[in-house]
């Protein structure tokens, strides 16, 4: 790539110097007066600089202006032409604090250019397309460091402009690296594993992904996709001696064709190593910028293949068969899209490369979504079920995010499922499956993340898949947040349910935390199946704390039905108590005003809290 630096004053010629060693390739043009005798790569000028960078702007693929934006925009407003001629443009400041991306940021690669640029010096990069903006696909480029084509330029402004204002764009991918992009997907796009569920889809836009050419009964669908093919096609080529280039050319156009495959997706020619010399053959990989991988025969004997072994090849090149094997060797398939396929002279197979999908790995994310608003919910969480193949969780959970989960599988159900969905988690993992188990709350308080755990445990520890637990806002820190300040000293957290405890535990637990003054949550309070756990907990707390002590109770924190009640130990029973309740009682210390429930921290003992600061 040719770069020009033009640089107008004394400082800028310094950053412009520093640059054009950095940069390969690179000429600094620099006015006269600071020229320092005739270093390579350097021009002088004495010419005013609208004429040095307007001359540049024709003659190189990217300039970098050291100067203001005002002179470099007018230098260059009466040369403009269109996106698809214009070089990059990139404008630094003299004192290199910020690279401004200023023409053909994609296309023309000024944003690559200005995050290089800035990368080198320290300067802050400037970038103003929307979609490096707002996080989104840039339509145009997508691929393009893998060398994935446009099947067309038809639809990119349509399908670029569905992708920035947010309008739902569905995607389908049948072929090509599947990493293309790092972290979520933006949320307007949704995966299809059809292109018939993609076609009957409501999505305003599409990107299509394949080595396929598709036919007219998809036509609805492609007057609003855009196509890219990517490099993930292999042919085997065998042939005799002599052949012309252009009987390939002819016999790889037409099977192609045949079988519905686009040209723009070959990678490579794979072939026999006798053929290093065949000139037909090397005619038609240069025309078409095409490399080739050569096989001894050895190789290809060794591999076996689809088709009749032919005993002729075998005779005259030391191998019973040449493009079939080839094209498996080259890509790393293990089947073929196109078996062998004799026309004349020229024998091809074709086979579609695998991009390492076995060696994906798969991953087991237990997700804490917070007490049931979208808002308490972290933005790790939603980075996460974003990135999900398959979310997994108790039905009321994922109807709590069901915002977040379209073009998702999903594996929910009732209580009591837990032990049979987390082991379907765990299989889907060891597929190689991206895998959510999301909980209430945390994942790990009274949560799934120990389940996993303990199954995880059992089958003998060791996994095919990589496990996190990403945190959520817990129940007791949303119900205390509700309640004010409940929880600013020591506390013990338990679980009323004696379905896995045994109630004898539970009350041993109970009447050691009230003994020992600790604020207690109190989860799973009550259900229709326990009504009496939370009497029996209450009078061990009275044994040891007064009737008067204060009581918080919270209802369905953060979603519908919420309830926040202020009361004390003497009437807590009075009040709707369910399995969407949790309970704060006080210590000793506890103390109310207006709504606030408060425990000290004892910062009154030791400061004067009343007195004006
Ligand atoms: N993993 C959760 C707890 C699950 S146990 C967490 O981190 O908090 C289920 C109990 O949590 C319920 O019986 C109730 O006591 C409490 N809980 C869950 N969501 C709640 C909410 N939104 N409001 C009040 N209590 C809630």
């Amino acid at each position: 790539m040719s770069i020009a630096i033009v640089a107008i004053t004394r400082k800028g010629v310094k950053l412009g110097r520093q640059l054009n060693g950095f940069l390969p390739a690179s000429h600094l043009y620099l006015p006269a007066k600071f020229a320092s005798g005739q270093i390579p790569g350097e021009h002088s000028f004495q010419h005013p600089v609208k004429e040095v960078v307007g001359k540049a702007f024709l003659e190189y693929e990217s300039l970098v202006l050291i100067m203001a934006a005002g002179i470099a925009v007018r230098s260059i407003a009466t040369k403009l032409r269109s996106k698809h001629q214009d070089p990059a443009v990139v404008v630094l400041d003299e004192a290199g604090k910020f690279a401004v991306s200023l023409l053909s940021g994609h296309r023309g690669g000024a944003n690559a250019l200005a995050t290089t640029v800035a990368f080198h010096i320290g300067a802050q990069p400037v970038v103003t397309t929307a979609s490096e903006v707002s996080g989104t696909i840039a339509v145009d480029l997508l691929g393009r460091e893998f060398g994935w084509e446009l099947e067309s330029e038809a639809n990119v402004t349509k399908v670029s402009a569905a992708m920035v204002n947010g309008d739902n764009v569905g995607l389908y991918q049948d072929a090509g690296e599947r990493h293309w992009w790092t972290g979520p997907l933006p949320e307007n796009i949704g995966k299809f594993s059809s292109l018939e569920d993609l076609g009957d889809s409501a999505c305003p836009a599409a990107l299509i992904i394949t080595d396929r050419l598709l036919g007219q009964e998809h036509q609805a669908l492609l007057d609003r996709a855009v196509r890219y093919h990517p490099k993930s096609l292999v042919i085997g080529i065998g042939c005799n001696r002599g052949v012309t280039c252009s009987k390939i050319e002819e016999t790889v156009t037409q099977v192609l064709l045949e079988h519905g495959l686009s040209a723009k997706s070959i990678r490579n020619i794979a072939t026999i190593d006798l053929k290093r010399d065949e000139q037909g053959l090397l005619e038609f990989a240069r025309k078409h910028n095409l490399s080739i991988e050569f096989f001894e025969s050895k190789a290809l004997r060794q591999k076996e293949c689809p088709s009749e072994p032919s005993d002729a090849a075998l005779k005259a090149v030391g191998t019973t068969g040449v493009c079939e094997p080839a094209a498996l060797l080259s890509s790393g398939a293990t089947d073929l899209v196109v078996p062998k396929t004799k026309r004349g002279d020229v024998t091809i197979a074709i086979a579609r490369v695998h991009f390492g999908e076995a060696a994906s790995r798969g991953k087991l994310f237990l997700v804490g979504i917070g007490p049931g608003d979208p808002g308490q919910m972290t933005f790790k969480a939603r980075e996460v079920l974003l990135l999900s193949d398959v979310v997994v969780g108790y039905k009321t959970y994922v109807e709590q995010i069901k915002q977040f989960l379209s073009q998702k599988e999903i594996v929910s159900g009732g209580m009591g499922g837990e032990v049979e969905r987390m082991k379907r988690a765990i299989s889907l993992a060891e597929e190689g499956k991206t895998v959510a188990v999301v909980c209430g709350g945390d994942a790990g308080i009274y949560g799934m993340a120990g389940l996993v755990g303990e199954i995880v445990h059992e089958q003998g520890c060791s996994t095919s898949f990589d496990m996190e637990v990403i945190p959520g806002v817990l129940s007791l820190a949303a119900v205390a947040a509700l309640l004010g300040a409940p929880l600013t000293h020591d506390f013990a957290s338990i679980s009323l349910s004696d379905y896995l405890t045994p109630w004898t535990e539970i009350a041993r637990r109970l009447e050691l935390a009230a003994q020992g003054d600790f604020v207690l949550v109190i989860y799973n309070p009550k259900s229709k199946q326990r009504p009496h756990q939370l009497a029996a907990a209450m009078e061990i707390v009275l044994r040891y704390r007064p009737a008067s002590t204060l009581v918080g109770i919270v209802n369905n924190a953060y979603r519908q039905g919420q309830k926040i009640t202020l009361t004390d130990l003497e009437h807590m029973l009075n009040f709707d108590i369910d399995m969407s309740t949790t309970i704060i009682i006080g210590n000793s210390t506890t103390f109310t005003f207006g709504r606030w429930m408060v425990t000290p921290r004892g910062y009154g003992a030791k400061y004067n809290l009343g007195s004006e600061i």
